[in-house]
């Protein structure tokens, strides 16, 4: 059956767009290709899908998020990288006796021959279950890194295999062990440790700059998987409750240069993808928290209040 169909890439991938719709408009199907910035399969092109009236929508590159109420196929990018890269990475890893292994749905099928690399030099490979979003076994997102805190207590260190530093960053900063970096395409091999003190510093910074902060705009994204007016809600009550003010701040991709324009705010609280609390930061000219920040600096005041009576 002939469709009307818009295409979804993220960033890495729309260098195909025009390839894959010339492909499907010449078995007969209308397309159209979706301009905007795409994240993850958190944030669907919903809201085109609908203006431009599709039959179906097309998301190139990651797996199924969550369930949505549409016509939605996903097509997952796999990657077949050079795993020659694995030898050099003996010495790295030469102390340790159990490692735990992740990587990006873009690997995940070369997984089981990266195991089998390590288990061949005498290493006692564990893999994890992620929490939800990321659905296969190994795999992590930005905002699903369970494949690597579910077996933090079990290994000596985590090997991630794959191509840039976002995704092994998030499960990093929830794991205690030494984590290396197996990146294949700039044929590098690094322990990222020193990144969970700086990250830690950068929020213990932005707590206390949120300190004196009277008015807080909180940031609730309209993306599918992001979406969280509930917690949104409960913040902008919490903030209230101690006399001070709040606002909810909607928008499908937040522009940092339009926050910034929002200048009556203190400070800013993430609801929407965690991850922009953690690697957008220097974008905003106040404080960015998420939501544990928030409360952190919510019970500093309180505990102030009570001192000063
Ligand atoms: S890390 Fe953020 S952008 Fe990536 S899948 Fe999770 S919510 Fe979406």
């Amino acid at each position: 059956m002939l469709m009307r169909l818009l295409l979804q890439f993220p960033e890495g991938l729309k260098q195909y767009a025009l390839e894959y719709a010339k492909k499907l408009e010449s078995e007969g199907n209308e397309v159209v290709i979706s301009a905007s910035p795409t994240f993850g399969a958190c944030d669907l092109a919903l809201d085109e899908m609908r203006h431009v009236k599709a039959d179906k929508l097309i998301h190139y590159g990651h797996a199924e998020f969550h369930h949505v109420d549409a016509n939605v196929e996903y097509v997952p990018f796999s990657l077949d990288a050079d795993l020659s890269i694995l030898e050099r990475s003996l010495p790295s890893v030469a102390q340790y006796k159990k490692i735990g292994l992740v990587t990006t749905i873009q690997h995940i099928h070369q997984l089981d021959d990266i195991k089998r690399f390590y288990e061949e030099h005498g290493k006692e490979v564990v893999i994890g279950k992620p929490h939800g979003f990321a659905k296969q076994n190994g795999q992590i997102l930005g905002c699903d890194i369970g494949s690597a805190s579910g077996i933090d207590r079990q290994v000596d260190a985590f090997v991630y295999f794959g191509g840039g530093i976002f995704h092994p960053l998030g499960a990093l900063l929830q794991t205690t062990k030494p984590f290396l970096v197996v990146e294949p395409f700039r044929n590098s091999i690094e322990f990222i440790d020193k990144y969970r003190d700086i990250y830690k510093k950068r929020s213990r910074g932005k707590v206390l700059a949120s300190l004196d902060a009277k008015r807080f705009g909180i940031m609730v994204s309209t993306k599918n998987g992001q979406h969280n007016m509930a917690l949104g809600t409960m913040l902008k009550n919490r903030i209230e409750k101690q006399g001070l003010q709040a606002a909810i701040l909607v928008a499908n991709t937040f522009d940092f240069d339009a926050l910034n324009n929002m200048m009556e705010f203190d400070a800013f609280v993430n609801t929407a993808c965690p991850r922009i609390a953690i690697d957008d930061t220097d974008r905003l000219r106040k404080p960015l928290l998420s939501a544990n920040e928030l409360v952190e600096v919510l019970s500093f005041k309180s505990e102030a209040a009570k001192q000063q009576v």
